[in-house]
């Protein structure tokens, strides 16, 4: 679906002709959004830990899932965002960048970068969760750091496609210098 809302905006806006300034700065401003959206829905909503307000039990689907997730971190489905949530995010996307855009050609450029964002993210988290051999010292990085936050400790190294975010935040400790978590397998125990 990631896949094909990309193809589809790329398309589109390679036919609706030449590139503006204007997409340039949009291209620059979701370069220096996505990885910060990255790590505080990570840090923030992901490792929510459930609640009671007013009587009421708070605990996002999302929360839920991402605790599932580190307790079956080889179970690749739950890698990725659930594909109904995925279905309901598309149009919404699109409605956003058609609404907030003056053009259509700055639109799609935004549905581009940001579908394109969302995509590498799901893709690149995947591979992390395989046998996958990176090839690149950047790629190494990411899993690495990855691994630690799933099997060294949970309450750190939050970010992804750009590990520097966790030194901005502070969750970029030595790994020598962190406890081995007990609860980074079962979150509800942190
Ligand atoms: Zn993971
Ligand atoms: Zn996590």
């Amino acid at each position: 679906m990631l896949g094909l809302q990309f193809l589809a905006a790329a398309i589109a806006r390679i036919l609706a002709g030449p590139v503006s300034g204007t997409e340039a700065i949009v291209v620059a401003v979701v370069a220096v959004y996505w990885p910060l959206q990255e790590y505080a829905l990570h840090r923030k909503m992901l490792h929510f830990r459930p609640r009671r307000w007013m009587g009421m039990k708070i605990d996002p689907l999302a929360s839920r899932y991402h605790r599932h997730h580190h307790r079956h971190p080889w179970e690749l489905r739950y890698t990725f965002l659930p594909s109904r949530l995925i279905a309901m995010l598309i149009p919404i996307h699109v409605l956003v960048w058609w609404k907030a855009a003056p053009t259509w050609e700055i639109a799609l450029t935004g549905i581009m970068v940001f579908g394109g964002a969302t995509l590498s993210y799901e893709w690149i988290h995947f591979l992390t969760h395989t046998a996958y051999r990176p090839r690149t010292r950047w790629m190494r990085t990411v899993v690495r750091r990855h691994r630690w936050h799933h099997f060294k400790n949970e309450r750190y190294w939050f970010a992804f496609i750009v590990p520097m975010v966790d030194a901005l935040f502070l969750t970029d400790p030595a790994p020598a210098d962190v406890a081995t978590s007990p609860s980074c397998r079962d979150l509800e125990t942190e």
